[in-house]
């Protein structure tokens, strides 16, 4: 690298968020100290950050991962933070608002697949005519009209959803999950991306028969997510202080990249800086920026991928509220409120509040609150919690979290973009790309898009090296 960074090296990864954090350990663990980490911001960690209010503990970002997932798996025995996850709540409980009541998800329905008959026969989420149509799309099967799944690349979920269940099924179950959890409509949501065993099932005779059958056979629960006893934050530190002194360089912002005879140039915020290779670990958006210049098109690919917006305020309050039960309230676009989700924190994961007290986590529609301050988000979610599900009460803590480019949104057509990105970017062998909305849009995925972003890092240097022994 050049003057300023005063590090000789070779690679150079952009972004320390846990996908950059995630690069550098991997690069750590093969044994490579050749390597710098250039962050803009004053912190590593990037979206996830931890704030500690008291006794309670507010997630800023995400609140938990899917730490037992194969794409993640490895990362809390390395970091030795197995003990700091404690035991996975059985059963957690998803209810969605419906007129005036909180209505219980049966199982599966996250997922968009019915698991329980029982559950889909008692539940009040759905007319009678929409529960018949699923017994007979179960029994029977219903091969919707039009291009069979496997034709074509992707489909919309309500595309998928609406010739099989009905529109009751998209509008009334499908749409707050994906508003609360995906920022999309059901109209513009990646079956493909979001769903990937509807949509390989999607051939099938009856869907809900094949997803059934599967979930018969599974010997274990699918793990679920879990959250970090001190906070999502103890896994991004536990990863930067595995950084010697000096690999990681915060306050750095890459504003381009152009290639030069061996490696690249940056320009930076503090002057210009140069390397051999790099690792590209920053979101979509930020990449396409810095690529404008080097190679338009792939920066026009990674632009393809839009980002949403999002807010989260908190609310803690001295003693429990009256509140709906379980542990996650989903809330309808066609209520109109801006509130999309509530979490009840303290019921989820008891050590984020003291005893007794409660925290509400409420996941607002940021579209709708771009003219508004920080004391006129938390008026609006006072005044909703009291208006809509009855919770007068006076919280002891509020807190604002806006992030203006959160989530990458995978809308249909997703993989058939970010396959034009890894196809771009594939002709530099000198360059790995692991930006969050090309590998997927969780912890898990950015774990993993760090780690083969290294492992390609890894291999090219040594392969270089070894043509030049030749
Ligand atoms: C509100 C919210 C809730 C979420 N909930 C969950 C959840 O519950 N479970 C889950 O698995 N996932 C969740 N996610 C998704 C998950 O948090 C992200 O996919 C993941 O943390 C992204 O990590 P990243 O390192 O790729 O990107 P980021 O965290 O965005 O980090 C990128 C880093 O790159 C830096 N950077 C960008 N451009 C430049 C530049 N030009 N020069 C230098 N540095 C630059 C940024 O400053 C940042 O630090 C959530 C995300 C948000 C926003």
């Amino acid at each position: 690298m050049s003057e300023y960074i005063g590090v000789k090296a070779k690679t150079a990864i952009i972004g320390a968020g846990v996908t950059g954090l995630s690069a550098a350990w991997e690069l750590t663990r093969r044994g490579e100290e050749d390597f710098v980490l250039l962050e803009g911001e004053a912190r590593p960690g990037g979206v996830i950050q931890t704030l500690a209010a008291g006794e309670f503990l507010l997630e800023l970002g995400p609140d938990a991962f899917l730490a037992h997932d194969p794409r993640a798996g490895h990362i809390l025995p390395e970091l030795k933070l197995q003990e700091e996850v404690p035991p996975q709540k059985e059963g957690s409980t998803t209810y969605i608002w419906k007129q005036g009541r909180a209505l219980r998800l049966p199982r599966g329905w996250l997922r968009m697949a019915p698991e329980r008959v029982t559950e889909v026969l008692t539940t009040q989420l759905i007319s009678w005519p929409v529960k018949a149509r699923m017994a007979r799309e179960f029994l029977w099967g219903e091969k919707p009209n039009g291009k069979r799944a496997g034709t074509r690349s992707d489909e919309s979920v309500a595309d998928f959803l609406n010739p099989r269940y009905g529109r009751e099924f998209t509008e009334q179950v499908a749409e707050p999950i994906l508003g609360a959890l995906f920022h999309l409509r059901p109209e513009e949501a990646s079956l493909r991306a979001l769903f990937p065993k509807l949509w390989e099932y999607a051939g099938s005779k009856s869907v809900s028969r094949a997803l059934w059958r599967e979930a018969r056979a599974r010997t274990h629960p699918n793990p679920g997510r879990v959250g970090i006893q001190g906070g999502m934050a103890r896994l991004t530190d536990a990863l930067a202080a595995k950084l010697r002194p000096g690999q990681l360089q915060c306050h750095l912002r890459i504003e381009s990249i152009a290639p030069r005879k061996e490696g690249f140039r940056l320009r930076t915020s503090r002057g210009a800086a140069e390397c051999e290779r790099l690792i590209l670990a920053a979101p979509a958006w930020s990449a396409a920026a810095m690529t404008e210049n080097f190679d338009p098109e792939l920066a026009g690919a990674l632009r393809g991928i839009a980002y949403a917006p999002a807010c989260l305020v908190h609310l803690g309050f001295e003693k429990e509220p009256r509140l709906t039960p379980g542990h996650a309230l989903f809330v309808p676009a066609a209520v109109k409120t801006a509130t999309r989700a509530i979490t009840f924190v303290h019921r989820k994961y008891p050590h984020r509040a003291p005893a007794g007290a409660a925290l509400l986590r409420l996941a607002m529609d940021a579209s709708k609150l771009r003219d508004f301050n920080e004391a006129q988000i938390i008026l609006m979610a006072r005044n909703e919690l009291g208006a809509i599900f009855g919770v007068k009460d006076e919280p002891c803590l509020s807190h604002v979290q806006r992030w203006h480019r959160a989530a990458p949104l995978l809308q249909a057509g997703h993989l058939e973009r970010t396959r034009e990105v890894l196809q771009r970017a594939e002709k530099y062998s000198n360059l790995a790309l692991a930006c969050n909305g090309v590998h997927g849009a969780s912890v898990a995925a950015c774990l993993q898009a760090g780690r083969m972003a290294a492992q390609k890092d890894h291999a090219q240097r040594h392969s270089t090296a070894e043509g030049r022994d030749t």
